[in-house]
């Protein structure tokens, strides 16, 4: 029995990220079991990617159970807009916390038995019957439970088989990304850059930076690293192109780093003697194995298939200007659980879900298209070209992306 005097209900989240880990927590708070199945067969480490942290992440860490320690990340005090000379052009006081999917994931993992994380679990389909939901695994392995939770990702399983139309949208740019460690950049690039979030805004491009924690959640002067993003423009055709890797082999969606092109990292080391300020230069250097992101978006107005349901990424991904996809992971499965707590009918509930969060991903996902424009392509409407004209000025890009609260603007 669980708080409500009824048996325990009982979840299965499909995906050991942020969605699935974010899922089991609020649902284990309101007195549902909760079991969360991981495809890797390794625990999820060294993705090594920046998150920047907004209210409702914090809110939602909190709530969950996870909490929001001291040594959550790096506190940046200022943003900076630098020039091709890296000559400071605008700046602006603006802290912010800027933590890693890595320490979040860590946090999350924290919160759940490690008994109901299962890593090398693959989703292959599921089937119910209106009342009860039986997952199916690789190697014949099954699970009943009264909710299954589709956490799986952009490229989600689960709702391929209950949405197969729902296709993310190729955004015509991608991001040539990594992490240097700080104690590989030169003095200069410490000095100028690696204490902010900084800006280089050419046209048709976005290149930018801030502090993240070294491995391990090293916080330690000397320990940290620095996570770099260069946004760049590139047709459907170019990026096919880029998915062909070192041994000729032709990728969907995109290539694992260490099997992209040797050409490709050339050209792009080309072309950043030719563009970038010194000390970004310096930071695309010093990464070991850059490697680059296409950028897609799309939302589901469904949401909820009889007991399967999609969350965060599953559901909707918006472009990562915002930088807010943890966060609406988090205040997904944190409208979840507050449906189901106070709807004692589990359809309903999942209605409820369904009716507050499809539009609020619907808004975030136009919000990224508008920062986007500032990329300048596939302007279609007379609005997206007044926002591309607002964004030509640094110090309103320095005002529009990933900032907190666009929600409520
Ligand atoms: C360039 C870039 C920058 C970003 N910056 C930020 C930022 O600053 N702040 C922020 O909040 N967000 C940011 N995001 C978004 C953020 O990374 C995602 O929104 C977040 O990771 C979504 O979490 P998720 O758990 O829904 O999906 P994912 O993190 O994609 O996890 C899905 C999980 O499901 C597993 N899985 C997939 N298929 C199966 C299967 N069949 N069976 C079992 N398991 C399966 C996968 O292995 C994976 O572990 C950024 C994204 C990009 C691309």
């Amino acid at each position: 029995m669980n708080v409500h005097g009824r048996a325990a209900r009982r979840a299965v989240a499909i995906g050991g990220s942020m969605s699935g880990l974010f899922a089991a927590a609020f649902l284990r708070k309101i007195g549902w079991q909760v079991d969360v199945y991981e495809r890797s067969p390794i625990e999820l480490v060294g993705r090594g990617a920046g998150i920047t942290t907004h209210p409702e992440l914090l809110e939602a860490l909190e709530l969950s159970g996870a909490g929001t320690p001291r040594d959550l990340g790096i506190m940046v005090e200022r943003r900076i807009a630098i020039d091709r000379k890296g000559r400071v052009i605008a700046d602006k006081p603006y802290p912010q916390m800027l933590t890693s999917w890595d320490r979040l994931q860590r946090l999350l993992r924290d919160t759940l038995p490690p008994e109901n994380y299962h890593l090398g679990w693959n989703f292959e389909r599921a089937e119910q019957d209106g009342s009860e939901v039986v997952a199916h695994f690789s190697g014949g392995r099954r699970e009943r439970a009264d909710l299954l939770i589709g956490g799986d990702g952009i490229r989600s399983g689960v709702r391929a088989q209950v949405a197969p139309a729902i296709q993310p949208i190729y955004a015509g740019y991608y991001i040539w990304r990594g992490a240097p460690n700080e104690s590989d950049l030169a003095p200069e690039t410490l000095k100028t850059i690696f204490p902010h979030f900084v800006f280089y805004l050419p046209e048709r491009q976005q290149v930018i930076g801030y502090p993240i924690s070294g491995f391990d959640n090293d916080l330690r002067p000397g320990r940290r690293r620095y996570n770099f993003i260069w946004y760049r423009v590139g047709d459907a055709a170019t990026l096919r192109e880029m998915c062909v890797d070192q041994n000729g082999h032709q990728h969907e969606y995109s290539v694992p780093p260490p099997l992209i092109r040797r050409d490709l990292v050339a050209g792009l080391m080309a072309e950043a003697e030719q563009e970038l300020p010194p000390a970004f230069l310096d930071t695309l250097r010093k990464i070991p194995q850059p490697f680059f992101t296409p950028i897609y978006d799309f939302t589901s107005p469904q949401m909820v298939f009889g007991r399967i349901i999609l969350l965060g990424d599953a559901a909707s991904s918006a472009r990562p200007h915002m930088g807010f996809g943890v966060s609406k992971a988090g205040d997904d499965a944190r409208a979840l659980a507050d449906a189901l707590a106070s709807h004692d009918d589990i359809d309903r509930a999942l209605a409820h879900y369904q009716a507050v969060r499809a539009p609020i991903s619907e808004k975030i996902m136009m919000h990224g298209r508008r920062l986007g424009t500032h990329l300048g392509v596939n302007l279609k409407t007379a609005e997206d070209r007044a926002m591309w004209k607002t964004l030509q000025d640094y110090r309103a890009m320095m005002d529009w992306i990933a900032v907190p609260n666009f929600l409520a603007a």
